[in-house]
C-alpha cells in the first residue's frame, strides 16, 4: 500500500479521498490555491502545500507544481479526484515519469476514451452498440452533410475532445446543418484546442443511463450497476438515482455486460463509467467513457455497499478488487447536487459567505460537502456546495426522504439550488419516473419559486 497520497483537487472530493486514505492507514497531502487556504481539505490532510494563485490554470492545473508538491512531501501516489487533471493523459504520464503512482487508468487508456471519436471506434470493434453516426471525425462540410442525411435528422455535431456538456450542436435539418457544423468546429477549436468533430443521430427523448466500472491489474473487470442521470440542464447532471426507473434485471444484464466488454477491450484499470443513452424503444447506445471517479459515485456506494474510492486506491497499489460481482442492490438511492446558484436567474453562480449551515441527517442520509458555517464560497471554481444522497427501501421512500432532507437543509448567506430540487421531488412527472434528458425543458416552471 502507499505511504502518502497527494490529492490534486479541492472541495468535497478532496475530503472524500482523505477519508478513504485514513481508513486505509495512508497519509495524505492537500494542495490548495490561495483562495482555498481556509478549506477543510487543508485542515484534514496530514500535510499541505500552497500551489499558487486562485485561478485554476495557475494552481490546480499546473502539473509541475503538483509534482513538485508530491516530491517535497514524499508522496508516492496522486489521486486526481474529478475535473481539473483527472482525465489529462499528460499528467498521468508525468506522474509515471516522476516515479509517483497515478491513481487511475494509464495515459493510453485516458487517450483512447478521452477522444470521443476513437472511443466510439474502440467500442464498435467489440460489438458494443454506438449511436449511429460518422465512422470518425469529418472535416469536409459536404461529406458531413452526407452522413447527416444518411443517419436522418435531427443530428448532433460533437467535438471529439468535448466534455462537461460543452462542444455540442444540434441540427434539425439540412438548412440548419452547414451553420451548426462550422460553429461546432470553431467552438471545439477554441474550447479544446482541437477542431475535430463528428456527427451522430440526435435522440429526441433518451435517458442518460451509465454503468459504474471497476477493473484491477489482474485482469478482472466488473460493473456495479447503473445510475440514471436524466435530470439535466444544458447537458449537465443535477439529479442522479439508482436503480434507473426504466431498468429491468434483463436489461441491466445486457447493458452491464456490454459496459464490461467495452472496458475490457482496453484492459481498463481503476474506477470508470460507461455512459449510454437509452431510447424510448429500449435500444441503448454507448456515448462515452469517463476514466475517473464521478461526482455521483456515492449513489452506487450506498446502493451496493462498495467503497469505490478505497477500491480505486487499492487497485492502483496492485491489489485485487475486493468485490468480484454485483452485490444485491439495497433499495433505492437518489443524489441531488446542491449548487451555490440561483435557478430563477438562469442558474447564475452565487458565491459568498455562508453564515449558517445545518445539514440534514437521520436514517439513510449522507451529505458530502466541504462547506461549513463561516465558509466563503470562492468565485473561481465550480459551484457545487454539497451532495445530498438518500437511500430508501424503495423509490417512493427515497423521494420523500430526499424532499424532507432538502427542505431541512439550512444554508444561509448564499442562494442555493436546494429549494428548486425539493420542488422537483414534488413533481408528479418526476415521481412517476417518466423522465428523460428533456425533462427540465418541459417542466421549466420548476425553476421559479411558486407565488
Ligand atoms: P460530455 O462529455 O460533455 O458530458 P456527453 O457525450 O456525455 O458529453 O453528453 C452529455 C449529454 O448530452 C448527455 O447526457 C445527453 O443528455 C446529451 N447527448 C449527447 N449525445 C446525444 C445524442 N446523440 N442524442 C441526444 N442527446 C445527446
Amino acid at each position: 500500500m502507499f505511504k502518502k497520497v497527494l490529492i490534486a483537487n479541492r472541495g468535497e472530493i478532496a475530503l472524500r479521498v482523505i477519508r478513504a486514505c485514513r481508513e486505509l492507514g495512508v497519509q495524505t497531502v492537500a494542495v490548495y490555491s490561495e483562495a482555498d487556504r481556509e478549506s477543510l481539505h487543508v485542515r484534514f490532510a496530514d500535510d499541505d502545500v500552497c500551489i499558487g494563485p486562485p485561478p485554476a490554470r495557475d494552481s490546480y492545473l499546473k502539473i509541475p507544481r503538483i509534482i513538485a508538491a508530491a516530491e517535497i512531501t514524499g508522496a508516492d501516489a496522486i489521486h486526481p479526484g474529478y475535473g481539473f487533471l483527472a482525465e489529462n493523459a499528460e499528467f498521468a504520464e508525468t506522474c509515471l515519469a516522476s516515479n509517483i503512482t497515478f491513481i487511475g487508468p494509464t495515459a493510453e487508456q485516458i487517450r483512447v476514451m478521452g477522444d470521443k471519436a476513437s472511443a466510439r471506434k474502440a467500442m464498435a470493434a467489440v460489438g458494443v452498440p454506438i449511436v449511429p453516426g460518422s465512422p470518425g471525425p469529418v472535416e469536409d462540410p459536404d461529406e458531413a452533410l452526407g452522413f447527416a442525411r444518411e443517419i436522418g435528422f435531427p443530428v448532433i455535431i460533437k467535438a471529439a475532445a468535448g466534455g462537461g456538456g460543452k462542444g455540442m450542436r444540434v441540427a434539425k435539418d439540412a438548412d440548419d446543418f452547414a451553420r451548426s457544423f462550422q460553429l461546432a468546429r470553431s467552438e471545439a477549436l477554441s474550447a479544446f484546442g482541437n477542431g475535430d468533430v463528428y456527427v451522430e443521430k440526435y435522440l429526441t427523448r433518451p435517458r442518460h443511463v451509465e454503468f459504474q466500472i471497476l477493473g484491477d491489474q489482474h485482469g478482472k473487470v466488473i460493473h456495479l450497476g447503473e445510475r440514471d442521470c436524466s435530470v439535466q440542464r444544458r447537458h449537465q447532471k443535477l439529479i442522479e438515482e439508482a436503480p434507473s426507473p426504466a431498468m429491468t434485471p434483463e436489461l441491466r444484464e445486457r447493458m452491464g455486460n456490454d459496459a464490461v466488454r467495452g472496458a475490457q477491450a482496453i484492459n481498463y484499470v481503476g474506477a470508470g463509467t460507461i455512459e449510454m443513452l437509452l431510447d424510448e424503444d429500449g435500444q441503448y447506445y454507448f456515448m462515452e467513457m469517463n476514466t475517473r471517479i464521478q461526482v455521483e459515485h456515492p449513489v452506487t456506494e450506498m446502493l451496493t455497499g462498495v467503497d469505490l474510492v478505497k477500491e480505486q486506491i487499492r487497485v492502483a497499489a496492485g491489489e485485487p478488487l475486493t468485490v468480484t460481482s454485483l452485490p444485491p442492490l439495497r433499495g433505492h438511492v437518489i443524489e441531488c447536487r446542491i449548487n451555490a446558484e440561483n435557478p430563477a436567474r438562469n442558474f447564475q453562480p452565487s458565491p459568498g459567505h455562508i453564515h449558517t449551515f445545518h445539514p440534514p441527517g437521520g436514517p439513510g442520509v449522507r451529505v458530502d460537502t466541504h462547506a461549513y458555517a463561516g465558509y466563503t464560497v470562492p468565485p473561481y471554481y465550480d459551484s457545487l456546495l454539497a451532495k445530498l444522497i438518500v437511500q430508501g427501501r424503495d423509490r417512493q421512500e427515497a423521494l420523500r426522504r430526499m424532499q424532507i432532507a432538502l427542505e431541512s437543509f439550512i444554508i444561509e448567506g448564499v442562494t442555493t439550488t436546494a429549494p428548486f430540487l425539493a420542488r422537483v421531488m414534488d413533481n408528479p412527472r418526476f415521481q412517476s419516473g417518466d423522465i428523460d434528458t428533456k425533462f427540465l425543458e418541459r417542466e421549466s416552471d420548476l425553476m421559479t419559486e411558486p407565488v
